[in-house]
């Protein structure tokens, strides 16, 4: 099963992952940094798409 890492570090909290795949993708409340809404989403081509659409490249599916 794929795997969706966030590079926090990188992550400029621009939040257009949310914004293409709100089901997967939150900002965190505290450092406004994108995270996993859940542990383990399932890796929809919306995922994908949001992770091609990351202006600093920072969402990795392995
Ligand atoms: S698209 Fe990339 S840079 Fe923008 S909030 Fe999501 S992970 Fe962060």
């Amino acid at each position: 099963m794929a795997e969706i890492i966030i590079d926090s570090y990188r992550c400029s909290s621009c939040g257009t992952c949310v914004e293409m795949c709100p089901d997967v993708f939150q900002l965190d409340s505290m450092t406004e940094k994108a995270e996993l809404v859940t542990v383990a989403p399932t890796v929809t081509d919306a995922v994908y798409q949001a992770a091609a659409f990351c202006p600093e490249k920072c969402i990795e599916i392995k």
